[in-house]
């Protein structure tokens, strides 16, 4: 064999080695759902994340991405994707794609998923992941997720990966009956909790999982040059 081929070899039993210690460590802090954890193993997430930062792929930690982004920690996306009860038949919107590691996670598990980003150059990079690894039960769009994707609606679950100030009436109204929203609120970086929200009975309930610290959920979607959209402006 020749000395890359060897060392490639030894790079991906090495990442093999580092993805079955994290299963375990998922397991360990109370992921039970074999579906979730089936998804995280068959979903490389060297692939989602800086080359620089390929080796420390399968570290329980959120790493930086593009754009001053990250991509979450895997145990806070193993967490979300089971409090979302998402199944083979549902419909799930995504807002916040990022990288698009969690989208391909959700792709494993359910029928369709609508994701939205408001960074151009970050969808295209997850879209062109998403391509590569053959799941093509996405369905990607540039804007402002808070407002939701109507043309969809409703979705039987909803899940942002980014914190928004408040619960977003627009993506509650998007549920469909019994639809499962998960979502970070809180508008401090050092307060925000992860909440379900179930429609149910004509109504809402809304459940407190955990406290996070997500990048926040930011109006609009950036000009060309890097200067935002204002919308709060006439
Ligand atoms: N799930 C992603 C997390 C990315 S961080 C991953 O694991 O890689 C959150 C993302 O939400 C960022 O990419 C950010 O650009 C995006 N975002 C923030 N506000 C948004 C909005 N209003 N609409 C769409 N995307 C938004």
């Amino acid at each position: 064999m020749a000395e890359s081929a060897k060392a490639d070899a030894a790079r991906e039993t090495g990442l093999l080695q580092k993805k079955l210690r994290l299963l375990m460590e998922l397991r360990g802090a109370g992921i039970a759902d074999p579906r979730v954890l089936g998804a995280i193993e068959k979903t490389p997430r060297e692939r989602f994340v800086p080359a620089a930062f390929a080796d420390r792929a399968y570290e329980n930690v959120a790493l930086p991405i593009d754009e001053g982004q990250t991509i979450s920690q895997p145990y806070v996306v193993a967490l979300m994707t089971e409090a979302l009860l998402a199944g083979e038949r549902h419909n799930v919107l995504e807002i916040g794609t990022g990288s698009g590691y969690q989208t391909a996670i959700l792709a494993r598990l359910a029928r369709r998923v609508f994701s939205i980003e408001r960074h151009r150059e970050l969808l295209r990079a997850a879209e062109r992941r998403l391509e590569g690894l053959g799941l093509h039960n996405v369905v990607c769009r540039l804007g402002d997720g808070a407002k939701g994707w109507p043309e969809q609606r409703p979705y039987d679950r909803v899940i942002v990966t980014a914190a928004a100030p408040q619960i977003p009436q627009a993506l509650c109204d998007g549920l469909a009956p019994g639809g499962v929203l998960v979502v970070p609120v809180g508008a401090h970086h050092r307060d925000q909790q992860l909440l379900r929200i179930r429609r149910i009975d004509g109504g809402f309930s809304t459940e407190e999982l955990a406290p996070v610290r997500f990048v926040p959920l930011i109006e609009g979607v950036p000009r060309a040059l890097g200067t935002k959209v204002d919308t709060n402006r006439p």
